[in-house]
């Protein structure tokens, strides 16, 4: 099995470009499987860390950098925005992104060096408006193309918001919280307001009257008086 891993010692999304080279137009489809990163996730779903992400890329050197095209298919999990119900699935995310050379470039870019990083806010006043225009680009690092931060745009982006255990779950039972899926068609409580509610209601209201019409009387002392009356 063909894995970019034996390439890419700083992590299974990172693509060595060298079998690649730089001459425009050259091009290399690579499929592997590297497991999820953590942190995959929107509130009720998300891609468990460290499971199989299926990945087939397509690498080409352009002019000034390398574009990569590429699908993810990943194993969901997480519960159903409608009853809570564990929801297992799988998501399948397209993403497009090109990779500028970074040659002669400040190394301010690489990420992975704190050092460097260090260095970046040191000279923050200066290169500020300079890195703000930068944000949206990525480069590569050397060789190496770190396929991370478009792959996870692009999967958090493919993740439902409002994931569902089946399209038609009937949800929650407004009444009792019981899964409605379970209780079945016939699951239903009364319309009308029980008699014995109301009544309550009823005192509750009185209680209110007599309390404002004293002036004097807390209202819940005068709702105690009328329950032991
Ligand atoms: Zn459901
Ligand atoms: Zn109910």
């Amino acid at each position: 099995m063909p894995n970019t891993r034996t390439h890419a010692p700083r992590g299974a999304l990172v693509f060595d470009t060298r079998p690649l080279g730089r001459g425009a137009g050259s091009a290399l489809t690579q499929k592997w499987t590297a497991p999820a990163p953590a942190d995959l996730r929107l509130e009720l779903v998300g891609v468990p860390e460290g499971t199989d992400v299926a990945l087939e890329v397509r690498f080409e050197a352009v002019t000034e950098g390398v574009l990569a095209t590429g699908t993810a298919t990943a194993p969901l999990a997480g519960e159903c925005a409608r009853c809570l119900a564990p929801v297992t699935s799988s998501v399948t995310a397209s993403f497009q992104e090109l990779y500028l050379y970074a040659d002669g470039r400040h190394d301010k870019h690489d990420k992975h060096d704190k050092h460097d990083k260090h260095e970046k806010h040191d000279r923050h006043d200066r290169y500020d408006e300079h890195e703000e225009q930068d944000d949206d680009e990525r480069y590569l690092d050397g060789d190496l193309l770190d396929l991370e931060p478009a792959f996870r745009d692009a999967v958090v982006l493919a993740l439902p918001m409002s994931p569902l255990c089946r399209e038609d779950c009937p949800g929650l039972c407004a009444e009792c919280g019981a899964p409605l899926a379970d209780a079945g068609p016939g699951h239903r409580h009364e319309e009308a307001v029980d008699p014995r509610w109301a009544a309550l209601k009823h005192l509750d209201d009185q209680a209110t009257d007599q309390g404002q019409a004293t002036g004097q009387m807390d209202r819940r002392a005068g709702a105690i008086d009328l329950q032991e009356g």
